[in-house]
C-alpha cells in the first residue's frame, strides 16, 4: 500500500480539493480522503494532481518528422509523401528504439496512456516478417520499457486510396496492407498480450483504405472480442468528396451503414462533418478524438468539437504526429480553436476539457481509469502551479497557462514512471 498526499487534486468537480490523501493498493486506488494533513510516510505531491491523461491517437514513427516538415509548403497530401518515405526505413529494431523515445517523452509530458494507431505491419515490399506481428511487438516492448499504459490499435489498411474506385496500395502503403480483412483477424488472433498495462484495440485506417464489407468484418471482430474501435474520419475535404462520389454518402454515414457508429467507436479528427454527421455521432454516443496540434500543422481545419459535445458525443485528444507532445497544449487548443472559429469564448469548460483528457480518453482506449476514485487504475499526473492563484483558478491556470515542463511526476498503476528535477 502506497500513500500519496496531494496539495491539490482534481476529483471531477469545478475546482480542485486541498489536502487529498490517496491510498493505492496494487495498481488501483483504494481510498481517497480530504482534506487531510500529510502523514509522515506519504509521498508528497505539491501543485495540482490530476488523473492520468490519455494520448488517444499516436503514430509513434511520425515523431521522426518533427522539425523536418513544418516549414514546407503544400498540404496534408504532400506531408504524407514525406511520412511514407520515412515509413520505408523502419524495421522492428529501429521502430522499437524510436517508439521508446516517443513514449518516454509522453510520460515526461503527463500522458500516462497511449493509443498507438498502428498500420506499419509488414516488410517494405509488403511480405510478412517471420513473426507477422513483429512490428506490433516492437511497439509493445517499447511501451513496456518505459512503463506507459498502451492500447495497440491495430489498423486494417487494404487500399491506397479512393479514386473512381479503391486503388491498390503503392510504395510504402504495401507495408500497411494485410491483403484482406480475414488475414488481419488471423494476425490479431496470434497477438497475445499478457501485461496488465497493455491491451489490443481494433482500427480501420479510414474510408479511403477500407471498403464497407471489410469494415463490417472489423466491426464484428471488435464486438466479439470487446475491443475499442478507432478510425480516421473526415480529416480532409478530399476524403469526403471521394466518399460521396463513390458511395453517395459521407464517411460518417458510410460507417453508419455498416452499423459502426456507437459507443465503442472513436472517430479521429472528425474535422469536416455536416450537421447530419454531427447528429449521428452524438446520438450514437461515439467519441471524437481531436489532435489540434497536428490538425493545425497539416492544415486540416477545425473540427466542430462544441457541436459534437452538444449532440452527445464524448471528446478526447491525441498528439497524433507528435509535432508537439504536450497534453495541456492539446486540451486548451480544443477550446481555443473554437474561439477562433466562432469568435466566442467558453465553448468548453475547464472541467470538460479535463474530462476529455482523462476519463473519456481512458474509456476510448478500453481502460477503467482517468478518474481519482476508489477502484480506478492508479494513474496520476502532478503539475506544478507556479502562479499564486485562488483555488477556483487553479484548474484554468494548469490548462490555459501550463506546459509540459510543469509536469513534475507521472505515475502509472501506482508506480513512478517520471519525475522532473523540480519534483
Ligand atoms: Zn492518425
Amino acid at each position: 500500500m502506497t500513500t500519496f498526499w496531494c496539495e491539490w487534486a482534481w476529483l471531477g468537480g469545478d475546482r480542485p480539493e486541498p489536502g487529498v490523501e490517496i491510498l493505492v493498493s496494487g495498481d488501483r486506488f483504494a481510498e481517497i480522503a480530504h482534506p487531510t494533513a500529510p502523514r509522515p510516510d506519504a509521498v508528497r505531491l505539491s501543485g495540482l494532481t490530476v488523473p492520468g491523461i490519455a494520448n488517444v491517437h499516436s503514430h509513434a514513427f511520425h515523431r521522426a518528422l518533427r522539425g523536418r516538415t513544418h516549414s514546407g509548403t503544400g498540404s496534408f497530401w504532400t506531408w504524407r509523401d514525406r511520412m511514407y518515405e520515412l515509413a520505408l526505413d523502419l524495421d522492428p529494431d529501429s521502430y522499437r528504439g524510436l517508439a521508446t523515445q516517443v513514449f518516454q517523452e509522453m510520460l515526461a509530458s503527463g500522458y500516462t496512456a497511449v493509443g498507438e494507431f498502428h498500420y506499419l505491419h509488414h516488410q517494405p515490399g509488403g511480405a510478412a516478417y517471420a513473426d507477422p506481428n513483429a512490428m506490433s511487438r516492437a511497439i509493445l516492448e517499447a511501451a513496456a520499457e518505459t512503463g506507459i499504459r498502451i492500447t495497440l490499435l491495430d489498423a486494417l489498411y487494404l487500399f491506397g486510396g479512393l479514386d473512381q474506385d479503391y486503388v491498390a496500395p503503392q510504395g510504402a502503403q504495401r507495408r500497411y496492407s494485410d491483403g484482406s480483412a480475414e488475414a488481419w483477424t488471423e494476425r490479431l488472433d496470434a497477438l497475445h498480450v499478457a501485461s496488465p498495462t497493455q491491451r489490443v484495440g481494433a482500427a480501420i485506417h479510414s474510408v479511403r483504405a477500407v471498403d464497407p464489407e471489410a469494415m463490417a468484418i472489423v466491426g464484428d471482430y471488435a464486438r466479439r472480442r470487446a475491443l475499442p474501435l478507432h478510425i480516421h474520419l473526415s480529416e480532409q475535404p478530399a476524403e469526403n468528396d471521394r466518399c460521396l462520389a463513390v458511395h453517395g454518402v459521407t464517411p460518417t454515414m458510410l460507417l453508419d451503414s455498416v452499423g459502426l457508429v456507437d459507443e465503442n467507436l472513436t472517430a479521429v479528427h472528425a474535422t469536416h462533418l455536416d450537421e447530419a454527421d454531427i447528429s449521428r455521432l452524438g446520438a450514437g454516443r461515439a467519441t471524437a478524438c481531436f489532435c489540434p496540434t497536428t490538425e493545425r500543422d497539416l492544415a486540416d481545419g477545425i473540427g466542430p468539437s462544441a457541436a459534437l459535445a452538444a449532440a452527445g458525443a464524448r471528446l478526447c485528444v491525441g498528439s497524433d504526429s507528435h509535432a508537439v507532445i504536450d497534453p495541456l497544449e492539446e486540451l486548451r487548443a480544443v477550446e481555443l480553436n473554437q474561439r477562433l472559429a466562432t469568435l466566442t469564448r467558453g465553448n468548453h469548460s475547464v472541467p470538460d476539457l479535463l474530462t476529455a483528457g482523462t476519463v473519456n480518453g481512458y474509456r476510448a482506449l478500453g481502460w477503467d481509469g482517468g478518474r481519482i476514485e476508489r477502484g480506478s487504475l492508479a494513474d496520476l499526473v502532478t503539475i506544478s502551479i507556479r502562479e499564486d492563484v485562488a483555488p477556483e483558478h487553479i484548474l484554468a491556470t494548469a490548462i490555459f497557462a501550463g506546459a509540459r515542463c510543469d509536469v513534475t511526476h507521472t505515475f502509472v498503476g501506482g508506480s513512478l514512471v517520471y519525475q522532473n528535477s523540480q519534483g
